[in-house]
């Protein structure tokens, strides 16, 4: 689960833009290591050489693959920058010059003409964060763009380490929770969502609930995602999802509930 959130900050930030970012020295000094892993470029104001440091490294070789075996995917081999910070401070120093409209953000990932970015300040869990905001950027290496709820959703799913993907998120004691009050999320408010500040925590919640159901629910529900993905990638007309799955998959509202009920 994504660690408390200070008050004047938002979840993390998907944004598309065109920014001119350059220089190799930080805000307030230079990258104390900086490392290449797979297509990951990651350059930090601390050194990775401690145990979580060490793990994250680790999951960096098999993140794009995770994402690309999951989902059925072929991302580019776009370069992607890992900005790691030291603490808070130093993130919004460096923000405030260079992508403004994200300093309130507790996370970043901005889409760039040369190459995808990623901010993120260390924190306890923050290596979370990085799973999260790196997940971003592999969609969209993947995919001429990402619908919002799905984007988080799928940013979501991937942001625990792989072996707690299926069973081990926090999203799910709080799905589980919900269910007790007639928990009924609609897809399509979801699909409704066209600005991060629309999105509740309850819809990045949702989001996820949704992706997990579409990765682990059904066969039918799994190939609607795949050839909606499919169209995203080929540029044909994509539509709603919950549309398609309204036509394919009868009773989806029930599905989904069912398929948390049997989660074990
Ligand atoms: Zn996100």
């Amino acid at each position: 689960m994504r660690p408390p959130v200070p008050s004047l900050s938002l979840p993390c930030a998907a944004i598309a833009m065109c920014v001119l970012l350059s220089g190799s020295a930080t805000a307030r000094g230079e990258w104390v290591d900086m490392r290449t892993v797979d297509i990951f470029e990651i350059r930090s104001e601390f050194s990775l050489n401690d145990d979580v440091g060490q793990a994250l490294l680790t999951e960096f070789q098999r993140l794009r693959d995770d994402v690309e075996s999951t989902l059925g995917l072929e991302a580019s081999n776009d370069l992607i920058e890992v900005n790691l910070f030291a603490n808070r401070g130093s993130y919004q120093d460096f923000l405030s010059v260079r992508v403004p409209e994200g300093v309130s953000r507790v996370a970043l990932f901005v889409k760039g003409t040369d190459r995808g970015r990623v901010y993120v300040y260390r924190h306890r869990g923050y290596e979370t964060d990085v799973r999260h905001e790196c997940t971003h950027a592999i969609l969209h290496n993947a995919l001429p763009y990402v619908p919002l709820w799905l984007d988080e959703g799928f940013a979501e799913y991937f942001e625990v380490p792989a072996s707690e993907r299926a069973t081990g998120h926090s999203h799910l004691n709080s799905v589980r929770r919900a269910m007790y009050l007639r928990w009924n999320p609609s897809l399509t408010e979801l699909e409704s969502r066209s600005d991060l500040t629309e999105m509740s925590g309850s819809d990045y919640r949702d989001s996820w609930a949704w992706a997990h159901y579409l990765l682990h629910g059904p066969v039918e529900s799994r190939q609607v995602l795949s050839n909606y993905l499919y169209d995203i990638r080929i540029g044909n007309p994509a539509g709603m999802l919950s549309e398609r799955l309204a036509q394919n998959v009868p009773g989806v509202r029930s599905q989904l509930t069912l398929h948390f009920k049997n989660l074990k």
